[in-house]
């Protein structure tokens, strides 16, 4: 390991959706990259926004993923407890040292408090008040309070926030690692709390001091985030670490599919694709579909993951998780937002289940198949698979697409019966099953040469039979090789099937002559 360290750092503030799991991918690839370490951070300072099962939610999506961290809650490592809750004693003494340089001070203003200044400045036309050199000394805060009564309500246990004490008039810049140059003037930036009433630090505060002691080298989060940085920056320098200030990468967001936006769970159910990696049961009794539900691969995720907002620079589409660590570059990620385009994660996925070996992609519908009723051996479904997999988009397809493999079909192609099938054929379609069913070798090669043979000896025309025989098996004209599917199901249910639907198919046609 080296000294390449980068953090995720999740807020437990529900199930993490598929933008953070972009963020842990570049965090993951990045690391990777280098052979540095992956963190996983629970941020979770903000006890009001808690969401019970998050942590947990994020760290199994992690693993389903193939992404799982090197250090964090669960997986452990040096710079541990991983969880900001209970680092809580830690922040105490970087606020003190603020407080003690002069960089923060206390601010005993009560809600009503800081209500009526918001009122106040709204009447003066401000629209957005700040909390901020302009408005501090008009509150109650060690700044503008006289020294001994301040001393009084902190030995009187007042309840208190700590403000980051910014000083107006100052640029402050820092290099992005994907839009280079970042300005921002100090006048915009407000006093940020660092420290809660209820003690806990805020995102701001505990975000610095764990990247430091964590020995976080590189920061990649939201572009959301960009605008905090400025304070993060003056948080570093007032604190004395600026040797230690990581490199930032703020990623573009993630937009509609169509439209103006950002990507956001409700667009999930509106445009009927997942937003989360995995389900997700939210505390109203709503439950989300994730990927994984929805039958798509984890790797194939990644891969799509990886090309929302980054790509090689090639043509190449399709990379391992090895390959795209390699590949993988910030200065390669676009600054403008990236598109969730579901039909490329379908694209994505159908390219990766016809790459993988049957056995697993067996192995991987295997619950599906158990619950809908049927029991077919292993052998039986890797054959399946084998024949289902250059035919679906993802591992539910398999079985919707393909469910005459298990069971006699109840629906049928009617209208194609009604186009191709000639009444004055039915004797040879008799014939033809009889001579099926003499076959001691029901096998593909076998069956093929047969049912060619009967057609040419007699001139029939393939479009006059092999659509019957096919949808007498398997009840629709989609599905892959006739042959093999006739030899996978097996003579006795072929027999029987094509047998019974020849009846039907008499029927179907003489209805519609009628
Ligand atoms: N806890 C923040 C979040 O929920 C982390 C932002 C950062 O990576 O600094 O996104």
């Amino acid at each position: 390991m080296n000294d390449i360290r980068v953090r995720f750092a999740p807020s437990p503030t529900g199930p993490l959706n598929i933008g953070g799991i972009r963020t842990a991918l570049y965090d993951y690839l990045l690391a990777k990259k280098h052979g540095g370490t992956f963190i996983l951070r629970i941020e979770d300072t903000d006890q009001k926004r808690f969401v019970e099962g998050a942590e947990e939610y994020v760290i199994d999506a992690l693993h389903w993923l193939g992404i799982a961290p090197d250090e964090g809650p669960r997986a452990g490592g040096d710079y541990g407890p991983y969880r900001q809750s209970e680092r809580k004693a830690t922040y105490g003494k970087y606020v003190q040292q603020l407080i003690d340089s002069g960089h923060a001070y206390y601010a005993f203003d009560s809600h009503e408090e800081l209500e009526q200044m918001r009122t106040r400045l709204e009447r003066q036309g401000i629209q957005r008040a700040k909390y901020d050199a302009s408005t501090r000394m008009d509150m109650r805060n060690s700044l503008s309070l006289p020294e001994d009564e301040v001393k009084k309500l902190l030995d009187n246990n007042a309840s208190y926030t700590v403000r980051l004490k910014v000083i107006p008039g100052e640029t402050i810049s820092f290099e992005d690692e994907i839009r280079d140059k970042v300005s921002f003037s100090s006048d915009e930036l407000d006093d940020k709390i660092l420290l809660k009433t209820d003690g806990m630090p805020t995102y701001h505060m505990a975000n610095i001091v764990d990247d430091y002691l964590m020995k976080i080298s590189h920061v990649i989060r939201g572009e959301e985030w960009l605008s905090s940085t400025p304070h993060h920056i003056l948080l570093y320098r007032y604190l004395g670490l600026e040797g230690s200030i990581p490199k930032f990468a703020h990623l573009p967001l993630l937009l509609k599919p169509v439209g103006k936006g950002k990507l956001s769970k409700r667009d999930g159910a509106k445009f009927g694709f997942p937003v989360f990696p995995m389900e997700w049961n939210n505390p109203d009794g709503q439950i989300y579909e994730g990927f994984k539900e929805a039958g798509f691969l984890p790797e194939a995720i990644i891969n799509f993951l990886a090309f929302l907002g980054w790509n090689p620079g090639t043509e190449q589409e399709i990379f391992s998780n090895d390959g795209l660590a390699k590949a993988f570059s910030l200065k390669q990620v676009s600054k403008g937002g990236a598109r969730f385009d579901f039909d490329k994660a379908k694209w994505f996925n159908q390219q990766y289940i016809i790459h993988t070996e049957d056995q697993k992609l067996a192995e991987l519908i295997a619950t599906d198949i158990k619950e809908a009723g049927y029991t077919v051996s292993q052998e039986y479904l890797t054959k399946f698979c084998g024949l289902m997999k250059e035919r679906v988009v993802t591992l539910k397809d398999f079985l919707s697409a393909g469910s005459f493999f298990f069971v006699k079909p109840d629906k049928f192609d009617e209208k194609t019966i009604r186009k191709k099938f000639k009444l004055e054929n039915k004797d040879h379609i008799q014939n033809l099953i009889s001579e099926l069913s003499e076959l001691s070798d029901f096998d593909s090669a076998e069956l093929e040469k047969v049912v060619k043979g009967y057609i040419e000896k007699n001139e029939l025309g393939f479009g006059a039979i092999l659509p019957i025989l096919r949808i007498g098996v398997s009840g629709t004209m989609k599905g892959p090789d006739l042959f093999s599917t006739m030899e996978l199901i097996g003579k006795a249910e072929v027999i029987s099937r094509l047998n019974s639907n020849l009846e039907l198919f008499k029927q179907i046609k003489t209805e519609n002559q009628a």
